[in-house]
């Protein structure tokens, strides 16, 4: 059994079937990279894992407890944790007030601004929070204005506040696009190095193969909202139904 089971999962938008009969099965402190070409289903898939969409049939366990039909903040507080493709982080406010917000949330899985001026005195989550921007490298930026910072650290903001809310396990919806080849390489390096600290488990969507071989312990490959194969990353390249999904996609 995988820290994540997915198990026949359908979801159909009017006429376009977007997944069609997906299983996916993810090992506990794996990177398990989700690739495939544009339109194939993959973020709508991390959809249905975060309880932003409800797949049609199907069912997506964690940890042996089914997420279906909860909301997005219980399965937050389940221990899974999700980076966007658009950041979504406070703009007005602070890196360090960002972060503590997110170690809040660790209690009841949602992000409450209301609760900043009680939370920013608690000095168990000032600590947290300062521990987990130094550990995505923002320590000395912590009091800038989120809204200031460069694309790249707006993203490992991201990231810090994904962190703080101590995750068993991290979805990363392709969390280098947009990024130059150093600040992609430094996510790389900061995704493995904080995966071998905590040993959170990661499914990783990623468009750059250069990540995806850099990451990933397993590949599932999708095609058409279905997955098409799934192996380890050295046996993925050389594979004819791979190539075929890339050029025919
Ligand atoms: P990927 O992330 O692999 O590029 P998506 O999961 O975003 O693909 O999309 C899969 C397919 O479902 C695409 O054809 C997309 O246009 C369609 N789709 C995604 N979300 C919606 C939606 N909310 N309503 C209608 N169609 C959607
Ligand atoms: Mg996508």
């Amino acid at each position: 059994m995988g820290i994540l089971e997915v198990q026949n999962v359908n979801k159909r938008f009017g006429g376009l079937q977007a997944l069609n009969n997906v299983n996916l099965s993810v090992r506990e402190g794996s990177v398990h990279a989700i690739i495939g070409p544009n339109g194939a289903g993959k973020s709508t898939l991390l959809n249905c894992f975060v309880g932003r969409l409800m797949p049609d049939t199907g069912s997506v366990m964690f940890n042996g407890q089914s997420l279906l039909g909860l909301k997005p903040h219980e399965i937050n507080q389940h221990g899974v944790s999700r980076v966007f493709q658009t950041p979504e982080i406070f703009t007005d406010l602070s890196l360090w007030e960002n972060v503590m917000i997110a170690s809040f949330a660790r209690r009841d899985g949602a992000f409450r601004l209301n609760a900043l001026g009680r939370v920013a005195r608690d000095g168990e989550i000032r600590d947290h929070a300062a521990h987990n921007l130094e550990d995505v490298g923002l320590a000395s930026k912590r009091n800038m204005i989120a809204s200031t910072l460069s694309r790249g650290d707006k993203r490992r903001l991201e990231l810090a506040m994904c962190l703080a809310q101590e995750p068993k396990l991290l979805l990363l919806d392709e969390p280098t696009a947009g990024m130059s080849r150093a600040d992609t390489n430094n996510t790389i390096d900061l995704l493995k190095r904080i995966g071998e600290a905590r040993g959170i488990t990661k499914v990783v969507i990623e468009h750059d193969m250069h990540v995806v071989f850099s990451l990933a312990d397993r590949i599932t490959v999708m095609a058409q909202g279905t997955p098409i194969v799934e192996d380890a990353p050295e046996n993925i390249k050389g594979n004819p139904k791979v190539q075929e999904a890339y050029l025919g996609g």
